[in-house]
């Protein structure tokens, strides 16, 4: 029988230093373990090794010139994690942090994420250590090309299709798909977050936010409650951000936060639509700071401070990987937080997991809660390959149906006899059978 700790050994020894990947594959094999216990042919087949082993990692330099005309050198790749099921689907980040490792993670995480949202998508993820803080947009352009030029080799429509993550938004996808087409000389769906003018799907921008607030909601309804009232927090102030909030804000909810890497806005008084429309247009057309929306509305900003010191009835770290660390969970808790949902990908650190999984607060990991960006990423290649573009209501219909689907599918593999749902281990096992059959399918 599988052995936790030798499988996470031998993980271990294969990603020497991958501590975000530990964590990861930790998570979701804390759960699988128990429910393969008594389905040998799993472990005959050797999934779990397979399955933490990608199916390749493309690695390649992004030479390019600044604004001075002097050249830099940055790292990128491309992480293939699993195909078992459709094409490689999964974002692009581009930000000083990113290495093998992290997107080993991403990419692992993506790989259930994509499983769960019930459309034919792999699991892949990419990025660059290039920093896009403080670069001009003529900058951003040129190591957009410069990527592109390595890149599109290893995608396709039918073989791997990027999308944006931190750092790669509407600017940077279409400077990245125009290169892709002049390259390629073909017009295809190949990366998703277009632009509605060129293949774009209506609500893809929206689409990870909304289906965090509409899973928040399936949440909340199994106890015939909803968000009416309730004080929300969210970290970071990219398109998840930005999005939750106007949602929670258009269900009745009192959003009070937002934040990026210099500080946190608290906002007592709510953000209201008017100061919604301004964060909209500083973050997403003026690149600017957070802290503006402290200087034009006079609220508190908690310099270099992260949003989870402020009591709030719902949490939603939209940000970064392990932004929640365990003190931050246990300040959360004390101040009576009700539910956390992760926008952002593995935003709570292993601790701080365990102790909000372990309370009788509603906890759900992002692979299931912020599975909606993915998804309608998913409906963009659906239409791409019809030649067609749905109406925003279709796409939101199809948006909240696949968000409840999820819920059902944590609900039906996390339910305890109490009726208390373990969403974690339920997203664990309902994405691990899907992608795990299909490989046993296929044969060794
Ligand atoms: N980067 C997003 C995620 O983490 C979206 C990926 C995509 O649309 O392919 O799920």
């Amino acid at each position: 029988m599988y052995d936790l700790e030798r499988v996470l050994q031998t993980v271990k020894k294969h990603n020497a230093g991958e501590k975000e990947f530990h964590q990861a594959v930790r998570e979701v094999y804390e759960d699988i373990l128990p429910y393969i216990a008594d389905k040998p042919r799993y472990e005959k087949a050797a999934i779990l090794e397979r399955l933490t082993e990608p199916d390749r990692i493309i690695r390649f330099r992004v030479t390019w010139m600044d604004d001075n005309k002097k050249i830099h050198v940055n790292r990128a790749w491309r992480v293939q994690f699993n195909n078992s099921i459709g094409p490689y689907k999964g974002g692009l980040r581009f930000h000083p942090s990113v290495n093998a490792g992290i997107l080993k993670f991403l990419g692992f995480e993506q790989t259930f994420k994509n499983a769960l949202t019930s459309l034919p998508i792999g699991g892949a993820k990419g990025g660059s250590d290039f920093n896009p803080k403080g670069k001009s947009d003529s900058e951003i352009f040129r190591f957009c090309h410069s990527l592109m030029d390595e890149l599109q080799r290893y995608i396709g429509e039918d073989t791997d299709i990027p999308a944006g993550d931190i750092g790669v938004g509407k600017r940077e996808i279409s400077y990245l798909f125009g290169q892709y087409k002049k390259l390629t000389n073909r017009f295809t769906g190949t990366i998703t977050g277009k632009d509605i003018n060129f293949g774009g799907s209506l609500i893809r921008t929206e689409a990870t936010g909304y289906g965090l607030i509409y899973f928040v909601q399936n949440m909340l309804e199994e106890f015939d409650d909803d968000l009416e009232e309730k004080e929300v927090s969210i970290s970071g102030s990219g398109n998840v951000a930005l999005y939750a909030c106007q949602k929670a804000m258009d269900l009745g909810a009192k959003v009070v936060t937002l934040s990026d890497s210099d500080g946190t806005i608290y906002d007592k008084e709510g953000i209201d639509r008017e100061k919604f429309e301004f964060v909209k247009e500083l973050k997403e057309v003026k690149y600017g700071r957070i802290k503006e929306y402290a200087d034009e509305f006079s609220c508190e900003y908690l310099e270099g401070e992260t949003p989870w010191s402020i009591p709030c009835d719902i949490a939603l770290p939209c940000a970064t990987q392990n932004e929640v660390d365990l003190s931050s969970a246990k300040t959360l808790l004390k101040n009576g937080l009700m539910l956390l949902a992760e926008g952002a990908n593995m935003p709570c650190s292993a601790d701080a997991t365990r102790l909000l999984r372990d309370s009788d607060v509603l906890y759900a990991p992002g692979k299931a809660s912020n599975a909606g960006g993915v998804a309608v990423s998913g409906l963009e290649i659906s239409q791409n390959e019809l030649r067609m573009s749905w109406s925003a209501e279709e796409v939101n219909d199809r948006l909240q149906s696949i968000m409840k689907e999820i819920h059902k599918k944590c609900k039906e593999h996390g339910e305890d006899d109490d009726g208390n749902i373990d969403y974690m281990k339920g997203a664990n096992i309902a994405g691990f059978k899907k992608v795990a059959d299909a490989m046993l399918a296929f044969g060794p």
